[in-house]
């Protein structure tokens, strides 16, 4: 760090993402990105775009927010679109977050919640899950703070129900609740159409998983005319032009393809569970998941161990150092052969050890 670093950030620790390796080598099942590439209609709409960078792109999103509303049934009015939906949970902290008002989320969740409450001074309760890995709601109705829960939560990928979450919304009439569906699509039941009765709920969704777009970085949040209006009021401060042209032009093309982007998804799932079977014939503990991922850990071989001699083999995946997950990794479901290459690397690695204890 250099002299001039404000005080104010001296101790801050950022966001950890997930590796990117340059090189193509591994098989990449680390950080919830989808197999298949965006659909060709998305990559022509894209290069069409390209032309006009000259220009600076629309700060309404006015297109991208309409095809969103539409698509959802919502109004242009309860939809902000977001240079990815981490932009979006940074500007509900700015909003919503001071020294009064705190945020509650679960203790084992996406790993940027506290990132961002630290770094924007706002105080935070982390919530155990229970001893199953589950969120329980009824440890968020009626609280003090502002309540922010993955559905499904990640990295573990259980999910809530719309009823339970109505009953948090319901319950914390003058709280916001923030509801982030990044993985809604692989099997989960959006709360979206609870929007229209909620002033104080707001939904956040990406195109970075089941749209296959994370490099494009697009999300988007719905909520009440009132919450999107206090969002924009924070967007406008730091960054009108925050979702590039290109993107806004991919956002538009992905949503006309909806078909090619459920087929994907209904593939994810149908690999999900034949994953999830074969992990648990190795002896494996799989949480049961509703997102594109499988939460997974033995007593035959630790989180650890299994992340670091996977990645030597060619495949990653995510382990993460908190106590109580620490024998799990975080595997990313990806084509059948990714997840093929991946059980005989997990098969051949509790054979060698296997052998070495006799
Ligand atoms: C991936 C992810 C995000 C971030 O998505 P981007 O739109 O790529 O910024 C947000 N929340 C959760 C829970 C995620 O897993």
């Amino acid at each position: 760090m250099s002299r001039f670093l404000s005080a104010k950030y001296a101790s801050l620790i950022p966001y950890t993402p997930g590796e990117q390796p340059r090189d193509m080598k591994y098989v990449k099942l680390n950080t919830n990105e989808s197999p298949f590439p965006p659909s060709p209609a998305v990559a022509a709409a894209v290069s069409r775009e390209a032309g006009r960078l000259n220009l600076y792109s629309d700060p309404e999103c006015t297109l991208l927010k309409a095809s969103v509303a539409e698509y959802y049934g919502v109004q242009p009015e309860n939809v902000l679109p977001v240079n990815g939906s981490d932009e979006i949970l940074y500007f509900t902290f700015l909003a919503y977050g001071d020294d009064q008002n705190a945020f509650a989320f679960p203790d084992i969740s996406y790993g940027f919640y506290p990132v961002y409450a630290e770094f924007c001074n706002v105080p935070k309760r982390e919530i155990p899950l229970k001893e199953d890995f589950s969120v329980d709601y009824r440890d968020y109705l009626g609280v003090k703070e502002h309540v922010l829960i993955a559905n499904p939560n990640a990295p573990t990928g259980t999910c809530l129900t719309v009823s339970q979450i109505e009953e948090i919304v319901r319950s914390n009439p003058d709280r916001v609740v923030i509801i982030d569906e990044a993985y809604i699509d692989f099997g989960g039941e959006s709360c979206v159409p609870l929007i229209q009765q909620y002033e104080n709920l707001l939904v956040i969704q990406t195109f970075s998983k089941s749209r296959s777009l994370a490099g494009a970085r697009l999300g988007f949040g719905i909520a009440s005319e009132a919450l999107i209006r206090d969002l924009n009021t924070v967007k406008y401060s730091i960054n009108p032009y925050n979702v590039n042209r290109m993107t806004q032009a991919a956002g538009v093309a992905a949503i006309e393809d909806d078909a090619y982007y459920k087929e994907n998804a209904r593939r994810i799932i149908s690999v999900r569970e034949e994953t999830a079977t074969r992990l648990k014939t190795l002896g494996f503990t799989v949480l049961p998941s509703t997102a594109n991922f499988l939460f997974a850990g033995s007593d035959r071989i630790d989180g650890e161990t299994l992340y670091r001699e996977l990645k030597a083999r060619g495949v990653l995946v995510r382990h993460f150092t908190k106590e109580r997950i620490k024998n799990f990794c975080r595997i990313t479901i990806g084509t059948p052969e990714q997840m093929d290459i991946l059980l005989t690397n997990i098969r051949a690695l509790l054979d060698a050890k296997g052998n070495a204890t006799i």
